[in-house]
């Protein structure tokens, strides 16, 4: 199959000898190479003394260099390397996932949720569904009756079990931002003052914010269609169950397009998240993933360049202070097709908290940056994510047609004892199922440690069960007074037995800012070395995150660049 090739082929990736020519050759490029620093540096006039210095000092070593280097693609990622780009700074984005910008043989870059072929899974044959039941059929069960037509590969979704909960993940261009269910909250200024002791909420959701709403194309329902379209009966079921039990609800944006939903509707365009597409990557609609928007942008600054299907599996630090990473890269189908060094001046980690926390307790832990704090990998939270659903009444039916995007979410993050924000998630089958499901955010105060682990070069989580049993007491105060009010009993057959899952999406924290970074993500003690995602926020946000990591990020790299403390 070609899929390897086109990945590496494609207009937004650069070959590694297209990357050399893009910052001039190592050797006897000397003009050119401080013709391009001068122009960096003019570029960011603005920049405090540091960053010039970085951007401006000559580096000697026999490997293709950049002024940065970003690491992941995600919200963190995309800003960091656009605003970097906008800035005259010659940056290079490495990726571990694939860039999903080519259909395959059957017409679609993105796999259905049911069934999921395996495209969905990184390197799995069973889909990594967040509702992995329905009746005691697995999706196990039906990855095994009806067999992908894929073979195994880079999909776009991991699931990884860390004690007693399990985290999900994008592994792509865009990151999470091409397979979350897009619900584009926004916090309230008591959850940025709870967050960011230090940052003014207005500025935070009047300046920060708005950029990511604007870059993210953040679309609003029109609520005339909203209240009568069949697509979201779920929803304002679930907004009823929630007035009975005396809760307000919260309508999101959306970074999937609310025009392209009622177009699918009225049949004038082909489906997507009207036809079982989301955790895995929408074909069509999805119009605000990272991908399409900071990322697509940042390369068309000319000054910044893509190298995906290329994991760094470590970072050290040259007495020259040059920062190098080495790399991995791979085909679609796990084989591995080089292995290098890259260098640079700049180092941004936004590879996720699972990514950047592994590659700095890593350097720490083998002495590649034995002067990293021991604060790093602590502080992690899962933003007091659980899951559960419950039965609808015979007369309320949730409906065989469901929208996959625009969720509404139950509201009480005014509700000073045990705030909640819960998002209605649609289940969406040929049949009635009269069930609602809600992914549920309450407050926790439980954080963890993540290790890193010599013997396995990996990291774990120590996540007890007693942090997920408290989750699940809060979250049971909730939905137990929405069950009484609605005379709805719970389900559990949709989380194979269990009534509440363990599931988190939202993984936060681990280089909490302001305590393993400064509070623009510097990483302490390491000059040039940034964090830039969603490891810097504290472990508990009480509501969806990819707004605030956006928010977080834009205002981290706009301080960084004008040398703010
Ligand atoms: C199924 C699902 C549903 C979600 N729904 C929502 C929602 O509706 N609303 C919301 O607000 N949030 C949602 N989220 C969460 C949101 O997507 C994340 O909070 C957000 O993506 C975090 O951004 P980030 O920049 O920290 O990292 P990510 O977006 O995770 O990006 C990190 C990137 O780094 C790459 N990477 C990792 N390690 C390496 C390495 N060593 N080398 C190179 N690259 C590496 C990864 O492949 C990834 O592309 C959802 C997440 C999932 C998984």
């Amino acid at each position: 199959m070609a899929h390897s090739q086109r990945d590496r082929g494609s207009k937004l990736h650069r070959a590694p000898s297209d990357e050399k020519s893009a910052v001039g050759s190592r050797r006897g490029a000397g003009i050119t190479r401080r013709r391009f620093l001068y122009s960096a540096a003019g570029a960011t006039a603005a920049a405090g003394a540091g960053v010039i210095y970085a951007l401006t000092r000559e580096q000697p070593a026999a490997r293709p260099h950049y002024a940065a280097i970003v690491v992941g693609s995600g919200y963190g990622g995309g800003v960091s390397a656009l605003r970097l780009g906008q800035a005259g700074v010659q940056t290079l984005i490495v990726e571990k996932g694939r860039l999903w910008d080519h259909p395959d043989d059957d017409g679609k870059r993105f796999s259905k949720m049911l069934p999921a072929d395996n495209r969905a899974g990184w390197f799995t044959t069973v889909a990594p569904s967040l509702i992995p039941s329905f009746e005691g059929i697995s999706m196990a069960d039906i990855a095994k009756s009806v067999p992908s037509t894929q073979p195994v590969q880079a999909g776009i979704c991991e699931r990884v079990v860390y004690g007693a909960h399990n985290i999900f993940r994008g592994v792509a261009v865009g990151g999470g931002s091409m397979i979350n269910a897009a619900i584009a909250a926004i916090p309230t200024p008591g959850q940025v003052r709870q967050a960011f002791p230090d940052i003014d909420p207005s500025e935070f959701l009047g300046t920060y914010i708005e950029r990511a709403k604007q870059t993210l194309r953040i679309n609003y329902r029109d609520m005339g269609w909203f209240e009568q379209t069949p697509w979201f009966q779920y929803a304002r079921v679930g907004r009823q169950y929630a007035a009975a039990a005396g809760y307000a609800v919260d309508y999101n944006g959306s970074a999937y397009s609310f025009d392209y939903m009622k177009q699918e509707e009225a049949g004038q365009v082909p489906r997507s998240a009207f036809d079982l597409e989301q955790q895995y990557g929408n074909n069509y609609g999805r119009l605000g993933s990272v991908d399409q928007t900071y990322i697509a942008a940042a390369l068309k600054t000319g000054k910044v360049s893509l190298k995906s299907m290329t994991e760094v599996v470590d970072i050290r630090r040259e007495p020259s202070v040059e920062y190098v990473v080495s790399t991995r890269q791979i085909d679609r189908f796990g084989k591995e097709i080089a292995r290098g060094e890259i260098g640079c001046n700049q180092l941004y980690l936004s590879a996720g908290v699972l990514g950047t926390n592994r590659l700095l307790l890593r350097a720490r832990d083998t002495g590649a940056l034995p002067d990293l704090s021991a604060d790093i990998g602590r502080g992690y939270g899962n933003n007091g994510d659980v899951m559960v659903a419950h039965t609808t009444k015979h007369s309320e039916p949730v409906g065989t047609q469901q929208s996959l995007m625009g969720f509404i979410n139950l509201d009480g993050r005014d509700d000073p004892d045990n705030p909640v924000y819960a998002s209605v998630f649609s289940i969406p089958l040929p049949e009635e199922t009269h069930t609602l499901g809600y992914y549920v955010m309450v407050k926790t105060g439980d954080r963890a440690d993540i290790t890193y682990d010599r013997a396995s070069d990996a990291i774990s989580i120590n996540w007890p069960q007693s942090y997920t049993d408290n989750l699940v007491a809060r979250a049971q105060t909730v939905f137990d007074r929405v069950n009484k009010a609605n005379g709805a009993e719970y389900r559990s057959d949709i989380f194979e037995g269990q009534v509440f899952a363990p599931n988190t999406v939202h993984p936060l924290g681990g280089c909490e800012r302001g305590v393993a970074t400064d509070s623009f993500g510097r990483v302490k003690r390491y000059d040039n070395l940034f964090v830039n995602d969603a490891s810097l926020m504290p472990g508990y946000l009480g509501c969806n995150p990819f707004m605030s990591v956006t928010a977080l990020a834009e205002r981290n790299i706009e301080g960084v660049l004008a040398g703010r403390r």
